[in-house]
């Protein structure tokens, strides 16, 4: 996801504990889903994957993966997370490209939260290429 909700203050607040089920939405455990792929066990085939691994990893605050999953031109030097954000639910509303064939893709996506209790959703288009042949976060455009 953007920028926008990374660059926050960071926390010490702990990370919330591994989820039974994956953040992502798909149905499975984290630990077979999303979290294979953050413990470098698998790659992502797909930038649908790459994203819906991203929005978990927000959802655990996994920075480091965050961070290696990122395009080193537009990554940040760090990711907080503010300790008031739960990240919910992800719905992928569209894709383009972004196969195991292709070298850039999209992925249109609404990442639903709580702020502080608050319910919300980041409305995001987000454009994946590949680096050293893995899938990485470029950028996207909020709307
Ligand atoms: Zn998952």
């Amino acid at each position: 996801m953007s920028r926008r909700r990374v660059n926050q203050r960071p926390t010490s607040a702990a990370a919330p504990a591994r989820p039974e089920a994956c953040p992502c939405g798909l149905p499975a455990r984290y630990e077979e889903c999303c979290g294979r792929l953050h413990r470098g066990d698998a790659a992502a085939a797909t930038a649908e994957q790459l994203m819906r691994s991203r929005f978990s990893a927000f959802a655990v605050r996994d920075a480091a993966y965050l961070l290696r999953s990122w395009h080193p031109d537009t990554r940040p030097a760090e990711i907080g997370f503010d300790p008031g954000m739960r990240w919910t639910r992800l719905e992928i509303l569209g894709t383009t490209e972004g196969g195991p064939f292709h070298t850039t893709g999209t992925v249109e996506f609404r990442a639903h939260y709580t702020d502080t209790g608050t319910p919300g959703d980041l409305h995001e288009n987000s454009r994946f290429t590949r680096h050293d042949g893995t899938w990485v976060y470029l950028d996207g455009e909020v709307s």
